[in-house]
């Protein structure tokens, strides 16, 4: 890849946008396109240049990175009717940040292969908090060589860099994650429901499972319970965070990915429902931690 290749970044939402602002700050030559024009105005204010279409963002670039909402806004900017695929420049690369069913992956990456394209799936963890700081970590599906040309452009906006194996691997790992994470987040608000109904404190309780043996991310990071931790989305009525119908997705398409290969995901299914449950009385905007609140509600 050359000194400084320019990049084409499609979706300056929540990720997308300090993603590239990143990149910017970095002195990449980026060029942003959403098709929001709140986005388009976030970014521009940020100071990433902006175009009009996905088409005019392309032009002369030669790394393509999509942070888009789901598989079929994937599909549909590289594939669809009127997809940017055939416009791509000739040995251009193209990074895919979104999280997608791993089949979506493999099919952008094969049809990017055809057109003499290099591609990877590279969806990302660590929030938004970590796009900003630029210290996310990417999970990665696609060849060596095709990671080896990303890896200074990931660098730029992220710490961590996980090689996962071919296409569509980096969207198996990432849903992985994000299985095990759902269902931690809802049995650790469980279990502060527990210890509080018997009259337990809910930060004592919380401080001392963060250094015993259910430690993890809810109670380190994100505990779910209100004004247990300052800075958690559940001390400001949920709002911000990783949004529950995010979370609901993934598990979506965990399920899927389940099923292609008779994989059983017994917790893994019991906690998209919850979040499904959570979801339907109107919480799906709100963080995933949100999800304690179902054991809360009573029903008399
Ligand atoms: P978002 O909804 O804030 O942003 C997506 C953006 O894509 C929107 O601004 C939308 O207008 C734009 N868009 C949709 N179709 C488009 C198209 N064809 N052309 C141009 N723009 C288009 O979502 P987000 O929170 O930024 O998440 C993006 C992806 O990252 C999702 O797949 C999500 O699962 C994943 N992710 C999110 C988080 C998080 O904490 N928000 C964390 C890790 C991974």
């Amino acid at each position: 890849m050359s000194q400084s290749p320019r990049i084409a970044f499609i979706g300056l939402g929540h990720m997308g946008a300090p993603m590239a602002a990143n990149l910017h700050k970095a002195g990449r030559d980026v060029t942003g396109f959403d098709l929001s024009a709140n986005a388009m105005a976030a970014a521009k204010d940020a100071g990433v240049p902006v175009a009009d279409s996905a088409r005019a963002a392309i032009r002369g670039a030669q790394v393509v990175i999509s942070m888009l909402p789901a598989s079929r806004h994937v599909e549909g900017l590289y594939l669809g009717d009127d997809g940017i695929l055939p416009h791509i420049e000739d040995g251009a690369i193209i990074l895919e940040c979104s999280t997608i069913a791993p089949a979506s992956a493999k099919k952008v990456a094969a049809a990017a292969e055809a057109r003499g394209l290099a591609a990877i799936d590279a969806p990302v963890s660590g929030g938004v908090a970590g796009a900003s700081a630029g210290t996310l970590t990417f999970i990665v599906g696609g060849s060596d060589a095709a990671l080896e040309r990303a890896r200074p452009i990931l660098q730029d906006m992220g710490k961590n860099i996980f090689h996962m194996g071919d296409a569509g691997a980096g969207q198996v790992a990432k849903l992985c994650n994000n299985m095990a994470l759902g269902a931690i987040m809802a049995v650790t608000g469980e279990a502060i429901a527990l210890g509080v109904a018997h009259g337990l404190d809910a930060k004592t309780l919380s401080d001392m499972m963060a250094v015993s043996t259910s430690r993890s991310w809810a109670t380190e990071v994100c505990n779910p319970w209100p004004g247990v931790m300052e800075n958690a989305p559940a001390s400001r009525g949920y709002e911000g965070g990783f949004g529950n119908d995010l979370m609901l997705k993934d598990l979506g398409l965990a399920a899927e990915a389940a099923m292609r290969v008779g994989a059983t995901i017994p917790l893994g299914e019991m906690a998209r429902n919850l979040y499904a449950l959570n979801h339907n009385v109107g919480r799906g905007h709100l963080d995933f931690s949100s999800v304690v609140q179902l054991v809360l509600e009573k029903t008399d």
